[in-house]
């Protein structure tokens, strides 16, 4: 087992982390910009190295920083997270030529399915449904015109590398396609490094659902079921559920077969996410899968009753998963909201010191947080403050644990998306399941 591991994140995620590696006795080393010296998971590591001023270039992306901050405090092993480093087949590789184990997949796996067009194609070859499109990256605006004609308007073009709900663009009809051809690679070129783009049939208000699964290094391949994220505002995830209140168990077996196999077209190791759309006729198609943890892996926690940083780090240390063999049906019901602290009207980032921070607690009620009262939000980074996760013996439960949890939670200071999910609580459509990836959409045009 590892004796001693370098965080390589911030905010909730590194606390998460480090609570994990608590419970192992495995000890941990933060890392920090110098905008994170009051962060809490400086505070709760057991050393802690800066690593470079605020901006993330400089200091939570900076390999050589991270990679000497690991050598100096001799920290066998590195967690990602989520978002900076936790992608980075780069990265990946470097750690294997410093003998530093990565808490994640193999560079290989990161790579295959870090280029999303790539993706599509190895899943595709394994016999896994994909959305119809181009198969491959788009050779000009001809290409990608005669690819759209096949699959039908409206499609979507996306950056290869792209990520975080960015890179996207729709195109209703040949005008609009051959308008956003050339600006859809600038833009990918600026944002990811390639101005590679692909097409996709863009399909009209489907559900996000996708799956967690688990590698070991001893060929298991397994899954831990399925999470609705169908709540999103601007291609970005707001409210996480599992499991998702339309699949039944025949589906879920269908899904979860599938997602296993475009796991195992690039043997991955460790947790991972295969993110699918769900049209109105049940047909699933493969999105894109996650080589990482996601922010959403409580609710997954939550109805499995699995610790999933606690199984990242035992896999990555060599162990069999825990769960080989068994299948891990889900229990009750989970939700989760993410506050972020943003401007309830405009959405912008409402940075800032919290005057007053009281979480939620009780029976089922989780918090996963660094945020703590006069803690001062730099406005560097995202703007995640807290992810509230209920649970309840069925949904309706989860959903009346969800309204009494955000009526306590109290954080003053900033404004947060906390009014927004209470109101989302009420929405008929949101009580009854009729999710979509549309729903906010016709929800902020109603309120
Ligand atoms: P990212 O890698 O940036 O997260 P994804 O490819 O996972 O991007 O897509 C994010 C979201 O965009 C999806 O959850 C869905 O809401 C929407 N989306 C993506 N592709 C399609 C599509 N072909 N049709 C309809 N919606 C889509």
């Amino acid at each position: 087992m590892f004796k001693k591991i370098l965080i390589a994140n911030r905010g909730e995620i590194a606390l998460r982390i480090i609570s994990a590696c608590r419970e192992l006795d495995i000890k941990t080393v933060a890392i920090y910009s110098e905008a994170d010296r009051d962060a809490l998971h400086v505070r709760y590591a057991d050393e802690d190295v800066c690593v470079g001023p605020y901006p993330s270039a400089a200091s939570y992306l900076n390999i050589s920083a991270i990679v000497s901050a690991a050598e100096i405090t001799e920290a066998d092993a590195i967690h990602p997270g989520y978002g900076f480093l936790s992608e980075n087949a780069y990265f990946a590789e470097i750690l294997q030529d410093c003998h530093i184990s990565l808490i994640g997949p193999s560079p290989e796996a990161m790579r295959k399915m870090g280029d999303k067009s790539l993706a599509r194609r190895t899943v595709a070859a394994a016999g896994v449904p994909t959305v119809p499109g181009s198969p491959g990256p788009l050779e000009s605006v001809d290409d990608a015109l005669s690819f759209a004609r096949k699959a039908g308007y409206p499609v979507i073009l996306k950056a290869s590398s792209g990520g975080g709900g960015r890179g996207m663009r729709i195109a209703r009809d040949e005008r609009e396609l051959s308008g956003a051809y050339e600006t859809a690679r600038a833009e990918a070129e600026k944002a990811f490094g390639s101005s590679e783009v692909y097409l996709e049939k863009y399909l009209d208000a489907p559900r996000h659902i996708e799956f967690q699964i688990f590698g070991d290094l001893h060929g298991n391949i397994q899954h831990l079921g399925e999470r609705e994220c169908s709540i999103q505002r601007r291609h970005q995830k707001l409210i996480e559920e599992a499991p998702s209140p339309v699949l039944t168990p025949e589906l879920r077996r269908e899904m979860g077969a599938a997602a296993i196999a475009a796991a195992k077209a690039v043997h991955y190791t460790n947790a991972g996410t295969i993110e699918f759309l769900l049209d109105a006729q049940d047909r699933f198609y493969f999105m894109e899968m996650n080589t990482r943890l996601q922010v959403e892996h409580p609710v997954t926690e939550e109805v499995t009753g699995l610790d999933i940083v606690k199984e990242q780090i035992t896999v990555a240390a060599g162990q069999p998963l825990s769960f080989a063999g068994k299948e891990l049906a889900p229990r009750g019901h989970a939700i989760e909201f993410r506050v972020n602290a943003e401007d309830p009207v405009t959405f912008a980032p409402s940075p800032g010191k919290m005057t007053a921070f009281h979480p939620p607690a009780g029976i089922g009620v989780r918090v996963d947080t660094a945020a703590y009262q006069g803690y001062v939000i730099p406005p560097h980074y995202d703007s995640l403050i807290a992810k509230l996760i209920v649970n309840g013996r069925d949904r309706a439960e989860a959903i009346s644990r969800a309204r009494r949890a955000l009526d306590f939670f109290v954080i003053e200071g900033i404004k947060t998306s906390i009014p927004m999910h209470r109101k989302i609580l009420d929405d008929p459509d949101f009580v009854d399941g009729r999710l979509s990836t549309r729903f906010m959409e016709r929800f902020a045009a109603a309120s």
